[in-house]
């Protein structure tokens, strides 16, 4: 191996935890810096919200994690686990949860930290708030403690892992600035209570539409979802009393009406926007060399984690989105660790542009917009075989794979009891790990 690197990786979530005990087991002298007073990211729940309901102030304060209350994995306990550390943690009542809760996911990336020793690497109540290239072989980290002191610290290398479910991504619905409802974006969803006796409408189609409007239906007057999806059949849900499935939204009125493409109109008192999260990196100066277009497209990032100009002096862990999340970190986090060894090298910078180039010129004559960038449902297959094989790991195991597609097929049909669906479908997702 090539000399030991003093490295920063910004953040203690699946991410910094996983990159940092890969970095750590290569002999690298490693900081993390985490913002909050626990490790965990997004699965540290917080019950407090954002003073800004649809986080659109940037003035307001920041709740780092999206969590509500009653949530549980959507992807069942086999794909929650790393490359070669399994989901084996018990709920309260000592029972192994095909779909676990978040308390045990939180459970579980402590047990991690604990066994590879990542607790003492881990600087708590420290946000990152510059991270800036000094020359070829230095980066400058500078960050604030709690109690408000800025410090300084040169690394050779910096793995950004600062997730990306925080900043509101809202939909942009005609009429909306005369409408005068409440609004409010799931990030700042906790329980269903505010939404005692109201008409609610829950724009998106992904998992947390589906499970808060489950949630919130039990409470509500009236609840409609609605979907820009073609796929999405649009009807009254049988079970229920008050809930509607409608296409996407055509026009908000000043009266209060919303109507939809397929003809209905609501009189609704909230908005609730499940419209997924954008991108942000405020710490980070690299001279316009990364950006983040109004697309949500982060880049340029050679396979979603070294940008060619300044790779592999910096990389980034977690970027993609719709995957088998945690095993794609854990071997993008193996990736990184051994280009810093030198173990494995990187193309040129010309040709990892010429890749990124390719990859965007596919993306564009397939039709399939910027902001799916970095979405991996399409290909997430080659994707992981392909980083496995750059650490000389076998592809990932069928069986997860199996798991994954066939989620993404019951959901866009049957989102209602999906996880009983797929434990139906695939019975022996309980007896592996
Ligand atoms: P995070 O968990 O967000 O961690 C980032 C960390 O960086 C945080 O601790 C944050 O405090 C810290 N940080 C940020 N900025 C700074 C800074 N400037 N200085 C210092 N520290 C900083 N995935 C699944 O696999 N299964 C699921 O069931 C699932 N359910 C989900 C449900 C919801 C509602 C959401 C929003 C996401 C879900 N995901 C799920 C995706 C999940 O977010 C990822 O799997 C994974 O937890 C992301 O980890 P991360 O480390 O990249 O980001």
């Amino acid at each position: 191996m090539a000399r030991p690197l003093k490295l920063a990786v910004i953040g203690a979530g699946v991410a910094g935890l996983t990159t940092a005990c890969e970095l750590k087991s290569e002999g690298h002298q490693v900081v993390v810096y985490e913002k909050a007073d626990q490790i965990g990211g997004m699965w540290v729940y917080n019950p407090e919200v954002e003073t800004d309901p649809l986080g659109l102030d940037p003035g307001r304060k920041i709740v780092h994690s999206s969590l509500y209350h009653s949530l549980k994995t959507n992807l069942p306990r086999p794909l929650m686990r790393f490359w070669d550390y399994p989901f084996t943690v018990k709920n309260k009542d000592g029972v192994l949860m095909d779909f676990p809760g978040h308390e045990e996911v939180l459970q579980f990336l402590n047990n991690f930290a604990e066994d590879f020793g990542l607790v003492e690497l881990i600087r708590l109540n420290t946000e990152v708030v510059r991270v800036e290239q000094e020359n070829d072989d230095q980066w400058v980290v500078e960050s604030r403690s709690n109690g408000g002191l800025i410090s300084e610290e040169p690394f050779e290398a910096v793995v950004v892992c600062n997730g990306h479910n925080t900043q509101p991504r809202v939909a942009e619905l005609p009429g909306i600035n005369n409408w005068k409802g409440k609004q409010i974006h799931c990030h700042n969803y906790r329980v269903p209570e505010p939404f005692r006796d109201q008409v609610v409408v829950i724009i998106g189609g992904a998992a947390s539409a589906n499970d808060i409007s489950l949630e919130i239906v039990e409470v509500a007057k009236e609840v409609h979802l609605s979907s820009r999806s073609q796929e999405i059949e649009v009807k009254k849900w049988d079970m229920y009393d008050n809930l509607w499935q409608h296409s996407k939204v055509t026009n908000c009125h000043e009266n209060g009406e919303i109507a939809f493409e397929d003809g209905a109109l609501v009189t609704a008192d909230i908005i609730l926007h499940c419209t997924g999260y954008k991108y942000n990196l405020p710490f980070l100066k690299t001279n316009g060399v990364i950006t983040i277009d109004d697309d949500n497209r982060v880049g340029p990032l050679y396979k979603h984690v070294f940008p060619p100009q300044l790779a592999p002096r910096l990389s980034f862990v977690g970027i993609p989105r719709v995957a088998i999340n945690f095993v794609m970190i854990d071997l993008q986090a193996k990736w990184v660790a051994s280009v810093l060894s030198g173990k494995v090298s990187l193309p040129s910078e010309e040709d990892m542009s010429a890749d990124l180039e390719q990859c965007y010129r596919l993306l564009e004559e397939k039709g399939i917009p910027k902001h799916h960038t970095h979405s991996l449902d399409l290909n997430m297959h080659e994707y992981l075989d392909w980083v496995a094989a750059q650490v000389g790991l076998p592809p990932v195991d069928k069986r997860q794979k199996e798991i994954f597609y066939k989620i993404r097929e019951i959901l866009p049909t049957s989102w209602i009891g999906f996880r009983e669906m797929l434990l139906k479908q695939l019975p022996w997702i309980s007896r592996i790990s």
